[in-house]
């Protein structure tokens, strides 16, 4: 093989390895749960808020894989998401002490702020329907589920004191 050839067809191969792993979408093992700490979302309003935060992320999309909306912005219990989800793409909802979760871990976001209020009903059962399909399709332990801040490596009351973790927890065994 001549050099130029040789060149060629090592680009090839880190190319389409790393689209695997980027796009690689049978990969997901956790699922992490925080809340968005605000009263108001949308996906628009979200991908700016990434943007204002998170300059340092390649990907212009919302953090998260999924949104649940609380009828301020999106409907009462209503799924969202964007072009990450679509594509498989990374998540940016945990700390870089956790790459593989960011990596390997789909994040939902609640919209609302749970240090201030409770969890309303049908956006609960909105997240428990999501999260039981999301670990039937992709085979994901409920040891592999976690709120933002109860996942090991994280300092942070998301996704807040209200968020009723030990009934999330029993619902979805
Ligand atoms: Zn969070």
């Amino acid at each position: 093989m001549n050099r130029r050839r040789f060149i060629l067809s090592s680009t090839a191969i880190a190319a389409s390895l790393t689209t695997g792993i980027i796009y690689w979408p049978n990969r997901w093992h956790y699922i992490v749960v925080h809340h968005s700490a605000g009263k108001f979302g949308t996906i628009k309003f979200l991908q700016q808020v990434h943007r204002e935060r998170q300059q340092g992320d390649p990907v212009d999309a919302i953090p998260y894989h999924y949104v649940i909306g609380n009828g301020n912005g999106l409907k009462m219990g209503e799924v969202a998401s964007d072009w990450r989800q679509k594509n498989h793409i990374w998540g940016a909802h945990v700390s870089g002490r956790n790459t593989d979760r960011n990596f390997r871990g789909i994040g939902i976001c609640l919209i609302g702020n749970f240090e201030e209020h409770t969890v309303p009903e049908a956006q609960y059962m909105a997240l428990l329907a999501l999260t039981k399909n999301l670990m039937l399709e992709f085979a994901i332990p409920l040891s592999n589920i976690t709120g933002h801040g109860h996942t090991q490596g994280e300092s942070t009351h998301c996704p807040g004191e209200h968020f009723p973790m030990p009934r999330f927890m029993k619902d979805l065994i």
